[in-house]
């Protein structure tokens, strides 16, 4: 298994639909040994093809308030049903805010639907089906929005977005070929600063609530081409 680069928002493959798994073969299982390993560095809750650089249907997550369903897993070829309406209400910054591995180092809320259904295969390409509440809905509403094209940055209501619109030009970010390499790179969300001894004390929702990066807000990290 090899941890993998991440790629960083401008890179296409994060801005295109992916395409349909046709056959679960070893370079399917491959990969996605790799995007458990790649998500386990960087200390995320999910993560999705294109965000290694692949654009296939395929995430991983791992969350431990998963429900009925195993706390790590991996959906290929996936669909997903809106279950509870998105509320039209703004996103609280301290409840709703999400972190994404490809725009590492920010955070911005956003409101997402609170109950949703998946359908899609597993690894042994058998079909899966659960409905997830909660946390665990916006992980899986993150991940698959990252196989239709989408960031949840591209989603943010119009205050939020104009803040994120400002650090792409910043981090100088809209470009393709920037990547980060969990575990070289410094953890973008703060995971190897020492303050992180006691992050199982806080109890801080935060750590939970992000899909993919979490820990402290509003630093950004220098990136490389990889
Ligand atoms: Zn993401």
């Amino acid at each position: 298994m090899t941890i993998r680069p991440i790629t960083i928002y401008g890179e296409p493959v994060l801005h295109r639909r992916a395409q349909e798994v046709e056959r679960i073969d070893d370079s399917i299982r491959e990969l996605v040994a790799d995007m458990v390993e790649t998500q386990d560095a960087a200390h995320g809750v999910g993560l999705a093809a294109p965000q290694v650089g692949v654009g296939l249907r395929i995430f991983t997550y791992s969350f431990a308030d998963s429900g009925d369903q195993p706390s790590r897993g991996v959906i290929i070829n996936p669909r997903l049903r809106l279950i509870g309406k998105v509320s039209k209400e703004s996103a609280d910054p301290e409840e709703e805010s999400e972190g994404c591995l490809s725009a590492p180092g920010y955070n911005y809320p956003l409101k997402r639907s609170e109950h949703v259904e998946i359908t899609g295969l597993d690894l042994e390409g058998e079909p899966l089906q659960f409905e997830a509440t909660g946390w665990f809905a916006r992980i899986l509403q993150h991940e698959y929005d990252h196989l239709d094209g989408y960031l949840y940055v591209n989603r943010l209501d119009p205050r939020w977005a104009r803040r994120w619109k400002k650090v792409v030009k910043k981090e100088g970010w809209n470009q393709p070929g920037l990547t980060w390499l969990p575990g070289v790179d410094p953890d973008p969300f703060g995971h190897d600063e020492p303050e992180d001894d006691h992050e199982s004390d806080s109890g801080s929702a935060r750590q939970d609530v992000q899909p993919e990066g979490t820990g402290p807000s509003g630093r950004g990290v220098s990136s490389h081409s990889g």
